[in-house]
């Protein structure tokens, strides 16, 4: 018996309804009734598109108004005392508070999730009572709120909005799957409060809620339960991967039965104890670990379901369905049970639809699927194992030809790009000379003061600026009309900037609407989504670009406003680029060849930008690197190979440059302790980090390991929008100097100042100007 699913699916709509709807609600246009219809519309449809596809059955669960594990939260009843919630609110009320926090009395920081664009989520909430926590699910881009535990963490299950949403989909006469997180994952993925608090200690309280929802979701008319246990997929202390077995022999009895779902990595030392335990069927990525199928078909009980997730819900490619036909059929034979077909991860990471795309080059739309088309895979195939392939010929014909296109293109492979990384010599991304002669010939040319003041890019996206974007996407601004108001924006960041008295300048990235896109659309090989949202966290969508091909830079990118800002100043001016890495992770990206080879195509043209700021006169130019530790593999095993390729991906970029070029990097919102050594070998001559937020936590680190280059601490959160005081400034830099050497510190911001208005950016770095005196004052 064949079958077909899917483990979850987007949620934010195809106009992305959800965003508005919840937007207007936050701003009391619409009230509580309106955005929950509006969710009920939304779930209706996207039902109807799973039973349209021909899939045997919908997923419910999966659907949030803010995030699936903060509904978990409020699903067991273990939300933090500290928002003192006293059973009064509604749902949706106790969901946006966990998820926006609580405004101080005076309203002033109004606690909102504030983005710096950067594809990064940073909950903020200047007092009044933070909003939990947000982090990232996995290696994706998706955001969840973080669940907080600790020794008085009570459950208390509250299943009355999943079993409506069950009863809708009942009442729709669809055969249910509910979708949650299992129980050891949700444990994993919270926080414990204090230090030496083990959250698996909680289980046991934690279980008999989920044995209990189980049985009312039976009762419901549920015919399934899924639950996600992605953390098989990671290394596990012992006492975890051993609490499965007492968990889901408890979950069992509940008598529902249960799909553990596994994705995002391969199960290896969890393998075996997987495929044992009680559970009714088990759910297996073949896309991230196709080396486990053969023995995942072998270890599992014939009486279990085997769900293949056959067809890969992180990226956006059309599948090649022989190739899946082929790796599906041994497992007919293999096995008598039942075997279910799905996409290998919940939908939520790819966009709703990309087939009518009208921004998709058309040349490489065909290539694409979104979910909507991914759920048609599934049922093709489900149909070619089930009903033979002749009765799917058209559609295998279809997805053979857009196969053998996109193989064929020449717009996807370019030669001579291959040539020139093979040509590439092994010191290539090695500097001329060690950091102790580069600083020296740099400071000769650029005569910075002792902690030179800097800021981190972007000066404030002002509503001019957006509106100029906006009038020249709709063609009511020609280019000559635009790039005078970019100029007169970067103007007034530079005289800001002397004003301010900061030693080297940056032109403040005005003429950018996103760090990656921007050098996506002058890049050839990448193709752009008018619609393609997947959605980072809330509210909150990206359309990331879509890398399909060998990657080349036909022009210069930054180098006519890096050029124009420097003429305007005396002052050294700083230019700004995207590294490799960050283009990389913050994509789409091919899965013709492994990550490593097109982040290195896309560092020798970040290369050749570097070398033409270089001779345009520009002395020190950034590599921003923000996303370099989000690109580390789930298991520590694959960490050394990764740092070893994305570190020379950003050498390679940085190392043409003469010695008195000074090269920058900056990374942000991230724990970098664990690998300090590969961003020192990263080799930058100055790395700017934040750290503000942690009280300079960071810095033990840096001290510890004793960094050899330049490095600029952030020194206050530009997050927040409270102005921060010279005094605090100062005291974090004195912290800084205890363990940095006096030649190697800068002052800086935590982050770029896009989100900021200009008064408060202006304010602020003045006193941190004013910080870098006194401490220069002191050390004199
Ligand atoms: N240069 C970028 C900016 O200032 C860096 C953004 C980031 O770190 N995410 O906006
Ligand atoms: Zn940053």
């Amino acid at each position: 018996m064949i079958k077909s699913h899917t483990l979850g699916y987007p949620r934010i709509g195809a106009q992305r309804e959800l965003k508005f709807a919840l937007e207007r609600h936050w701003r009391g246009e619409i009230d509580a009734g309106a955005l929950e219809a509006v969710g009920a519309t939304l779930r209706a449809r996207h039902w109807a598109e799973q039973r349209d596809a021909g899939l045997d059955y919908i997923s419910v669960g999966d659907f949030s108004f803010y995030d699936q594990v903060a509904d978990h939260v409020l699903l067991f009843g273990c939300a933090p005392a500290r928002f003192g919630f006293d059973g009064a609110e509604t749902a949706l009320a106790r969901t946006f508070t966990l998820a926006r926090g609580v405004a101080s009395e005076a309203g002033a920081d109004a606690a909102t999730a504030a983005a710096c664009g950067c594809g990064h989520a940073h909950s903020g909430s200047a007092s009044g009572e933070p909003a939990l926590e947000m982090t990232k699910w996995f290696d994706t881009n998706y955001h969840y709120l973080v669940p907080e535990f600790d020794a008085a963490t009570r459950f208390a299950l509250d299943p009355e909005r999943l079993l409506c949403q069950v009863g809708e989909a009942r009442a729709l006469r669809h055969p249910v799957k509910v979708a949650l997180l299992g129980p050891l994952s949700f444990l994993w993925l919270g926080k414990a409060q204090s230090s030496g608090f083990d959250r698996l200690s909680l289980l046991d309280a934690l279980l008999p809620h989920y044995a209990t929802l189980l049985g009312r979701l039976k009762d419901a008319g549920a015919e399934w339960v899924q639950l996600d246990e992605p953390i098989l997929g990671l290394d596990l202390p012992a006492p975890w991967a051993l609490a499965y077995e007492r968990a889901y022999h408890l979950l069992h009895a509940a008598g529902l039965p249960i799909l553990l779902a596994t994705y995002f990595s391969p199960l290896q030392e969890h393998l075996s104890m997987a495929c044992k335990l009680p559970v009714a069927g088990l759910h297996v990525d073949a896309v991230r670990a196709p080396e486990e199928l053969v023995p995942v078909a072998d270890w599992l009980p014939d009486h279990k379901v085997l769900s293949v997730g056959i067809v890969d819900g992180r990226n956006v490619w059309r599948a090649d369905l022989d190739a899946c036909l082929a790796r599906l059929s041994p497992l007919l034979a293999r096995r008598p049970g039942a075997l279910w077909l799905a996409p290998s991860c919940s939908l939520l990471h790819v966009p709703l639809t990309l087939a009518q795309d009208g921004a998709v080059d058309p040349e490489v739309r065909p290539w694409l699927a979104g979910a909507v088309e991914k759920l048609a895979e599934v049922r093709t195939l489900q149909r070619a194992l089930a009903e033979g392939e002749q009765a799917v010929a058209a559609e295998l014909a279809a997805a053979r030809a857009a196969v053998a296109a996109r193989r064929a293109s020449p717009r996807v492979r370019r030669p001579e790009v291959a040539q020139r990384l093979a040509a590439l010599s092994a010191d290539a991304d090695r500097r001329a000379s060690p950091f102790s002669i580069r600083s020296e010939r740099q400071q000769a040319r650029l005569k910075l003061p002792a902690y030179p003041t800097t800021t981190i890019g972007s000066f404030p996206q002002t509503p001019a600026i957006r509106a100029a974007r906006a009038a020249r996407r709709r063609g009511e601004l020609d280019a000559n009309a635009y790039a005078a108001v970019m100029r007169a924006e970067i103007e007034h960041a530079v005289r800001q900037q002397e004003e301010l008295g900061i030693d080297v300048l940056v032109h403040g990235e005005a003429e950018r609407n996103d760090m990656v896109e921007y050098f996506g659309e002058q890049l050839v090989g990448f193709a752009f989504t008018a619609g393609g949202w997947n959605q980072s966290y809330g509210s909150r969508c990206v359309k990331p670009p879509i890398l399909y091909g060998d990657v080349a830079r036909p022009a210069p990118m930054t180098v006519a406003w890096t050029a124009y800002a420097q003429s305007l100043t005396r002052r050294p001016l700083k230019g700004m680029l995207t590294g490799p890495v960050t283009i990389l992770q913050w994509s789409f990206v091919r899965d013709d060849q492994p990550r490593a080879a097109s982040c290195a195509q896309l560092a020798l043209a970040i290369r050749d930008e570097v070398l033409d700021l270089e001779a345009a006169g520009i002395g020190i130019i950034q590599i921003d690197e923000p996303a370099l530790r989000e690109g580390l593999p789930l298991r520590r095993a694959g960490w050394d190979a990764y740092l070893a390729w994305a570190g020379r991906a950003f050498r390679i970029a940085a190392a043409g440059v003469a010695d008195n070029t000074q090269v920058h990097t900056h990374m942000c919102y991230a724990e970098f302790n664990d690998i300090l050594p590969a961003i020192a070998a990263l080799d930058a001559d100055v790395i700017t980090i934040e750290t503000s937020r942690s009280g300079m936590e960071l810095l033990r680190g840096f001290g510890d390991f004793a960094y050899p280059n330049g490095i600029g601490p952030g020194v206050y959160d530009i997050h927040s929008p409270r102005v921060p005081d010279a005094g605090a400034m100062l005291d974090l830099l004195r912290k800084a100097r205890a363990v940095i050497p006096p030649g190697q510190l800068w002052v800086n911001p935590d982050c770029g100042l896009k989100t900021r208005a200009w008064p408060e950016t202006r304010a602020a770095l003045r006193n941190m100007v004013e910080a870098a005196r006194l401490l220069r004052a002191e050390a004199a």
